[in-house]
């Protein structure tokens, strides 16, 4: 039982490793605790921003229903979160934090510890029998250990992320611009499906610098990306090319429907001016070059299609959209 117990304990933390996807490890780790915990129930609760703990994976019973919700500070879990200490709770119709909530089984005892980094609790992964006193030191013990795993892939994730993404504008940076957008060449010609591309580049934007400072040119950018995460589906994807220009990658997006969406976004940007202080409204016209794949050219090609397109927008006069055609 030791050797199982150590073998899977092995088999998962090397696993995590090899495994980029968060929420891929996150699956495992509970189904890890479930069957070295022989537990009936596991989560693994992630603390956001607005005080919620998301249900990152769960695993056993009561996965066929909704998560009920929970916040820091609410519950076991929720008290595991805000203190960062774990809870071992032996008879739960005992504990005065257990709160009851419609799960679809019963909580006999249950077991949760924290997900921790280097700024604090970041998440909790619990367990729970609906037998009394099913968990104790050991247990816990393992708990931690898997836990520390969830954290490890938890931050290696974080990493990766902030090593792609423009921190200004939460956009994807530069260098991920053309791998990505010859996976997305790759998965459009599997699927047969269409391709396109918007290159935005806001108009006059060296004017709003020289008129309000650098400081506050920085503050335009990311209320423009934030518009354009707005007027845009989750599946395309935003990139900052440079300085003022940006490249959206739309998947599953033909010629006629790109245009539609960056005539919505030109429009848009030229009605409604960027809150760009509590004092500060600015009307912030773009260029948009629209160019869509013609299933055999390279990123590089089709790239430049659409910056020549934006070039065309640029000089018929700024605030417009201009759409490429391929040569022939
Ligand atoms: P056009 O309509 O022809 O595109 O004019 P423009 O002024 O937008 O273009 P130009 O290329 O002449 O100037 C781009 C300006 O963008 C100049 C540069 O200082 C500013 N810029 C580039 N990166 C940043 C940044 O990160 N923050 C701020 N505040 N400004 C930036
Ligand atoms: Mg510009
Ligand atoms: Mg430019």
């Amino acid at each position: 039982m030791q050797d199982d117990a150590l073998g899977m304990l092995a088999k998962v933390t090397r696993e995590l490793l090899e495994e980029e996807r968060v929420e891929i490890n996150l699956q495992r780790v509970a189904d890890a605790a479930l069957d070295l915990l022989g537990a009936d129930h596991a989560s693994v609760r992630l603390c956001e921003s607005d005080g919620s703990m998301a249900a990152g994976a769960r695993a056993g019973l009561g996965t066929d229903r909704p998560p009920p919700p929970f916040r820091r500070g609410e519950g076991v879990l929720g008290w595991v979160a805000e203190t960062g200490q774990c809870a071992c709770i032996e008879d739960s119709s005992h504990e005065p934090r257990f709160v009851a909530r419609e799960r679809g089984f019963d909580v006999g005892s249950l077991l949760s510890v924290p997900i921790s980094s280097p700024d604090g609790t970041v998440g909790v992964l619990s367990v729970s029998s609906v037998r009394t006193c099913a968990f104790r030191q050991a247990e816990q013990a393992l708990a931690q250990v898997l836990a520390s795993a969830a954290a490890q892939s938890l931050r290696t994730a974080e990493l990766r992320q902030l090593a792609v993404t423009d921190s200004q504008t939460l956009a994807y940076n530069r260098r991920c611009l053309l791998p990505r957008l010859r996976e997305e060449m790759e998965h459009a010609r599997r699927h047969g499906a269409p391709l396109s591309l918007l290159l935005i580049d806001l108009d006059h934007f060296k004017r709003v610098n020289d008129a309000h400072g650098h400081p506050t040119g920085d503050v335009v950018l990311r209320a423009f990306a934030d518009t354009v995460r707005e007027c845009v589906r989750a599946a395309d994807v935003l990139f900052r090319r440079g300085g003022e220009e940006f490249v959206l990658i739309m998947p599953s997006t033909d010629e006629s429907q790109a245009t539609t969406v960056a005539e919505r976004l030109r429009r848009r940007l030229g009605r409604a001016p960027l809150r760009v202080r509590a004092d500060l409204l600015l009307l912030q016209t773009a260029s948009i070059g629209v160019a869509t794949w013609d299933g055999e050219e390279a990123a590089e090609a089709l790239e430049e299609r659409a910056d020549l397109a934006m070039y065309e927008a640029k000089r018929r006069g700024r605030n417009r959209v201009h759409v490429s055609r391929p040569a022939g």
